[in-house]
């Protein structure tokens, strides 16, 4: 999707106009436009929060402000009523019913996890392993706090879904592991 062109037009402020290279996945999406802002409103602050962080970053030149980094990273959204998300290192995937149906709290832990992966210089082309989701968990805690959102509603989330998000992960440890993880990291936090 246009991010770099979204995210500015969502700030009604003067831009340059980008190409589009990466296009949503096909399919049939219930209401795209509605799915596509909310995951920028989501997200946009993440990657601007966490740039002095990831691997890789932009630079975002608004008229009316000086220019500033976000993450690099891209949100790609995915149809689907099932709650998912996952990333390739370049992408973070999300799919449609992941978007509409969490609060915009639980919709950052997804981000913040997956862009937990690149900060932690997880290579996730070779597929993941428990001690890398318990790592991405216990970063997402500190990610999503930085950019002003609650991580306090990570636990009652992981109980919520049993962390099912990724069915078919094999790579995801127990839903209690991941919930112990992110207590830990909220105590550390002081939160
Ligand atoms: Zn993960």
């Amino acid at each position: 999707m246009k991010w770099l062109s979204l995210l500015l037009a969502l700030a009604l402020t003067a831009c340059v106009a980008t190409p589009n290279p990466y296009p949503d996945l096909g399919g049939d999406f219930v209401n795209y436009d509605a799915a596509r802002a909310k995951s920028i409103k989501v997200s946009a602050p993440i990657f601007r929060a966490n740039a002095a962080f990831c691997s890789k970053r932009t630079l975002i030149d608004f008229a009316n402000e000086p220019p500033f980094e976000i993450c690099a990273q891209k949100i790609r959204l995915m149809p689907g009523a099932h709650v998912n998300a996952h990333t390739d290192g370049q992408y973070i995937i999300l799919t449609e019913g992941a978007v509409m149906t969490l609060s915009e709290d639980e919709l950052a832990f997804l981000v913040s996890h997956e862009l937990g992966h690149d900060i932690a210089g997880h290579d996730m082309a070779a597929g993941s392993k428990p001690k890398l989701e318990l790592e991405a968990d216990d970063l997402a805690i500190e990610i999503m706090n930085r950019a002003g959102f609650n991580p306090r509603v990570v636990p009652a989330f992981m109980e919520r879904l049993d962390f099912a998000y990724s069915p078919g992960d094999e790579g995801h440890p127990p839903g209690a592991a991941r919930q112990f993880v992110v207590k830990e990291a909220l105590k550390r936090l002081g939160l």
